[in-house]
């Protein structure tokens, strides 16, 4: 069935179908027939005595492998094929439904698979060509995939060499790094109904608006007609990453004109990431690509990761943060308060506002697994201003109750700070609000001032001087020393509860804690210990004289329903003892 090479195109597809029927080579060929752009010369190799001549010395771009072609074990023989003709791609066909077939082949080296139960020339055509593609561009430069390999449009070998860079660098810094594959569906019609001229276009388009979305991304190139490969390095984990497959996601949810036309484009992503899918270029790529056509088995714009745990952790994180997004309008946040009692007077001197969610399915969702999400997607920003707008109104409300004075403490994140209308915002809520400032206090993290600390401080004076007060929160896990700080508007130190449940253990959180309130009293600042539970810690902060204390073993966090019962409790019982 071979042709003679000599009447072959040079840009002719060559298919090689392996398979023992000849009425199935010729359904399949017919197939592909049916798609007159491809014009593949297709060969019918049916059984093994001629498929190691064939596959050896006959060059073809793909190989159409039904998995009935022989009994033996799949694995081995996708290696042997892979040997024989020089990393051909091989496009698997079996019987079974993609689920209980396609993993296992894809993992054991088919560059794709389709059921026989489906089969339609659409899927056929669609996957040869796009292995095809993928074969042109690693070997050939001829025909139009050739011409933008040739002209630059398209450089997959320089998107290689950078990989290759890149994962040095990774390895020498010990950080990680994401390799994502984007392949736009059904790119094909695109060409067909535009031209190539106009897919290219797109393509280009669609490359320039991924770049200015995504200001981080290391190295994006087009390494294929309907292909791009992103390389972002210095990833932290894997919020990191679904925080830029969103990017990606939003950028290709707007419509790219051509022609006066709007074209709603879907793509599919696969994600490999080192170390975790590999360390070497080859493997990236071809893992970020094998997840790439998982990603193509789920309707519309999907992504995949290599790595089943990162898939899932992803996945997660971008439901969460999908969940996040309504749970602010959908009233599903709420404040709880945790008291703050005075060492002297045993009264309890203010709240801290703690963040809770009631998450319609997965019920109470707390702040360290929510708040990181938050901070990534910049939600932070809105439920931030949020939580404060709430602790005014009940500052108002305990007022109105018989609990004035009470002060009312609430988190700020570091990327609040990133809100350059930060103070201008918080200065309309409180005006609004109309409430005393001075029973207002933000508590921040060393870190929170890190990242631009000129605009922090800025942030602090302009906020202390409407009277709001600043406490240093979870002191001592960073790195700055107290008179580091003392230049900004700080009055209250809050030592991490880390040091208070050493205590008894650990002969170095007693120090710790001694120096932390000696420094800060010297300092004019006065201390709250965090999470005390035991009256043996608490005994030791009254001895060490600390200023405040919360924690469990006065109350836990809680509604504010259950704050007011427990603060007029407390004061009966102050009451009685008078
Ligand atoms: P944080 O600011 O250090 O808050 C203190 C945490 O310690 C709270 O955890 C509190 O429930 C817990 N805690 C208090 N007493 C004890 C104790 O005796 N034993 C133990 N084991 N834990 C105690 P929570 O409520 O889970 O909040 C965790 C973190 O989430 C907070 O740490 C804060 O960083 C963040 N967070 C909570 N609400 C907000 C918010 O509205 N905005 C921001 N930006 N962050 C928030
Ligand atoms: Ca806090
Ligand atoms: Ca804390």
């Amino acid at each position: 069935m071979t042709l003679p090479q000599d009447t072959q195109r040079p840009d002719q597809l060559r298919v090689l179908v392996l398979t023992a029927q000849h009425a199935d080579f010729l359904w399949l060929a017919s197939l592909l027939a049916a798609d007159a752009e491809l014009e593949a010369d297709v060969t019918w190799c049916p059984d093994l005595v001629d498929c190691d001549d064939l596959v050896r010395n006959a060059s073809f771009d793909v190989l159409v492998w039904d998995c009935a072609f022989h009994s033996g074990d799949a694995a081995s023989f996708l290696q042997y094929l892979a040997v024989s003709s020089d990393d051909k791609p091989v496009l698997a066909l079996s019987a079974e439904s993609p689920g209980e077939r396609a993993p296992a082949l894809l993992a054991e080296g088919a560059s794709d698979y389709l059921s026989r139960q489906a089969l339609d020339r659409w899927q056929l055509a669609r996957a040869v060509r796009c292995l095809w593609y993928r074969e042109q561009l690693a070997c050939s430069a001829r025909g139009h995939l050739g011409r933008a390999l040739a002209t630059g449009v398209i450089n997959r070998d320089l998107f290689f060499d950078r990989l290759q860079q890149a994962l040095l660098r990774a390895e020498r810094a010990g950080h990680r790094l994401a390799l994502l594959h984007l392949n736009v569906d059904d790119f094909r019609s695109i060409n067909e109904s535009f031209g190539y001229q106009k897919g290219d276009q797109l393509m280009i388009r669609l490359a320039e608006r991924l770049r200015r979305a995504l200001r981080r991304v290391d190295a994006l190139m087009r390494i294929g007609g309907d292909e791009l490969a992103l390389i972002i390095e210095r990833v932290e984990d894997s919020l990191d990453i679904t925080r830029i497959i969103r990017k990606v996601v939003t950028a290709l949810e707007e419509p790219i004109v051509i022609d006066g036309n709007a074209l709603v484009i879907n793509a599919s992503l696969g994600v490999a990431t080192y170390p975790e899918s590999g360390d070497n270029a080859e493997n990236l790529m071809r893992r970020a690509n094998r997840a790439m056509f998982e990603a193509k088995r789920d309707p519309g714009t999907s992504y995949r990761f290599y790595d089943r745990q990162l898939h899932i952790s992803a996945g997660h994180q971008l439901r969460l943060e999908a969940d996040l997004r309504n749970a602010l309008r959908g009233g599903e946040l709420e404040v709880y308060y945790q008291p703050r009692v005075d060492m002297a007077t045993e009264e309890v001197r203010g709240v801290e506002c703690l963040l809770r969610w009631n998450h319609p399915q997965r019920g109470l969702v707390g702040p360290d697994e929510f708040i990181p999400v938050a901070e990534r997607s910049g939600l932070i920003v809105p439920i931030g201003y949020w939580v404060i707008e709430q602790a005014c109104k009940r500052l108002q409300a305990a007022a109105e109750l018989g609990f004035p004075g009470l002060v009312f403490a609430v988190n700020l994140s570091f990327r609040q700070f990133h809100d350059r209308k930060m103070t201008e915002t918080i200065f309309r809520i409180i005006f609004n609000a109309n409430v005393d400032t001075s029973l207002l206090e933000l508590e921040l993290t060393e870190s929170a001032m890190m990242h631009d600390p000129e605009y922090a401080q800025r942030c602090l004076r302009e906020l202390n001087q409407l009277g709001i007060s600043f406490a240093l929160d979870d002191f001592g896990t960073g790195f700055s020393s107290l008179s580091n700080l003392q230049h900004l508007p700080i009055s209250l130190v809050k030592i991490d509860k880390s040091f208070v449940q050493a205590l008894g253990h650990s002969a170095d959180a007693e120090h710790i804690i001694r120096a932390i309130i000696s420094l800060s009293h010297s300092l004019q600042m006065s201390v709250v210990a965090e999470g005390v539970e035991t009256e043996g810690q608490l005994d030791f902060l009254r001895q060490a004289h600390c200023d405040e204390v919360q924690g469990y073993y006065y109350a836990r966090p809680m509604p504010w329903n259950d704050l007011v019962q427990f603060l007029s409790n407390r004061e009966a019982a102050a009451c009685l003892r008078q």
